[in-house]
């Protein structure tokens, strides 16, 4: 039997770094944990490195690593602890990685995924805000690196597992009409813009199909989830925009489709479960246990479909509108986006404001061609900025 392949995962403590160590876990002849990574949640990395001894761990700063340290030590467990972002790029590129799970939320995940691009890594990409804010400079990291990209969020999973298995970017070659993005629709699909008017964050992290952590479920329910997916869309598969297509099911079993020239749609299935595009990813091309129940389809009572609403949900509008703008106008949608969240799941913000904010942002820093990982993360920053002054305005 060949050795078991090493794997960093980053933002392990986190839903997505969770689900995945669940399916790693049952698979120890497959695979071997190099590195974890977390930002605050030092229990649960403790916990985790006492369950599956990677060599490194890495957290946010210096104090945290000595608590961990500390802890580890008294526990005998043995682990080089490193802390800061250079750490999660050391550890996305050692020579003994041959997987990166970049599970890390927001722009943060951008440096250490592009990094594992860089080294030729195989990474399973949860964190689609690097595509959103680096997509050009992130394929071209992935084709220069000899890297393997593979798509974990569910959509984009779907998606992969509906084109041919040569794909190779070029849809009208492989007779491509569309592509179809599902969409749960969030816990306010059926709510009139006065009904969201006072929901909370509790409200809105109440996903109704899925488990999953408060900024993704926050921006599910404003539709900026399905937004930034259409742009991770356009670069995972060299598709036009205008060949996007995004078709709310609130039963979120059929996880995306292909529909071809000839008019086949291909479409991928499946219980509401992150096992199934993490263990597809760690696995591809082969197929692995993931913990998931098969999906009853006598239990299905109806799979319907309906039209976004882009009044009541203008995230999507604005996603759509950053992609026309071109340049790193979408990495501004998505700073803007992220500071407003943040401020939401704060209390500072209201929910509807949201999209105001991402508006009023995306007008108030023009967009331009950053084509470097610095001259994006200072248009981040930038924006961020505005954005906060806007919150501090609404
Ligand atoms: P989460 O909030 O549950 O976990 C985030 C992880 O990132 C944690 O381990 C946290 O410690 C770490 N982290 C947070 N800020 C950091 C920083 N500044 N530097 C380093 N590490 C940091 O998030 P999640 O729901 O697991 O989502 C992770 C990514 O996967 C997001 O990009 C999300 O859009 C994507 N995704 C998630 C799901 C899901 O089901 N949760 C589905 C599809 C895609
Ligand atoms: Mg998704």
């Amino acid at each position: 039997m060949s050795k078991p392949q090493g794997i960093t995962v980053l933002g392990a403590t986190g839903s997505v770094g969770c689900n995945t160590l669940d399916v790693i876990s049952r698979h120890p002849e497959r695979y071997r944990v190099v590195a974890l990574t977390a930002h605050r949640q030092l229990d649960k990395l403790f916990e985790q490195a006492c369950r599956f001894r990677p060599e490194y761990l890495v957290v946010a700063d210096e104090a945290s690593a000595l608590a961990l340290q500390a802890r580890l030590a008294s526990s005998g467990v043995v682990a080089e602890v490193l802390h800061g972002p250079e750490a999660l790029i050391q550890v996305a590129t050692l020579p003994q990685v041959d997987a990166v799970m970049a599970a890390i939320v927001g722009s943060a995940g951008l440096p250490s995924a592009l990094a594992a691009a860089c080294a030729g890594k195989r990474i399973l990409l949860a964190n689609k805000e690097s595509l959103v804010v680096a997509g050009r400079l992130f394929m071209d990291a992935v084709r220069a690196g000899g890297a393997q990209l593979l798509p974990v969020d569910s959509e984009h999973s779907a998606i992969f597992q509906s084109l041919p298995a040569d794909y190779a970017g070029d849809p009208d070659a492989s007779g491509i009409r569309n592509i179809i993005l599902t969409a749960s629709g969030g816990p306010f699909r059926s709510r009139s813009a006065q009904e969201m008017l006072n929901v909370t964050p509790e409200d809105a992290c109440r996903h109704p199909n899925w488990s999953m952590g408060r900024k993704i479920s926050v921006d599910s329910a404003t539709l900026m989830n399905k937004g930034l997916e259409v742009i991770e869309a356009r670069w995972l598969f060299n598709v036009a925009p205008s060949r996007i297509q995004v078709a709310v099911h609130p039963q979120s079993v059929i996880h995306s489709m292909v529909q071809y020239k000839d008019g086949s749609v291909l479409a991928q299935l499946g219980s509401p479960d992150m096992r199934t595009p993490i263990a597809c990813a760690l696995a591809w091309p082969e197929r692995i246990e993931a913990g998931v129940e098969s999906l009853d389809f006598f239990s299905l009572s109806d799979l319907s479909f309906e039209k976004p609403d882009l009044q009541r949900f203008p995230c999507l509008r604005l996603a759509f509108d950053a992609l026309e703008t071109g340049g790193d106008a979408p990495a501004v949608l998505n700073a803007a986006n992220e500071a407003a969240v943040a401020a939401f799941l704060d209390g500072r913000l209201r929910f509807v404001d949201i999209a105001k904010v991402v508006e009023e942002t995306m007008a108030g820093v023009s967009a331009a061609a950053s084509d470097t990982l610095e001259a994006l993360l200072a248009k981040d920053a930038e924006a961020r900025r505005f954005a906060e002054g806007r919150v501090a305005a609404c």
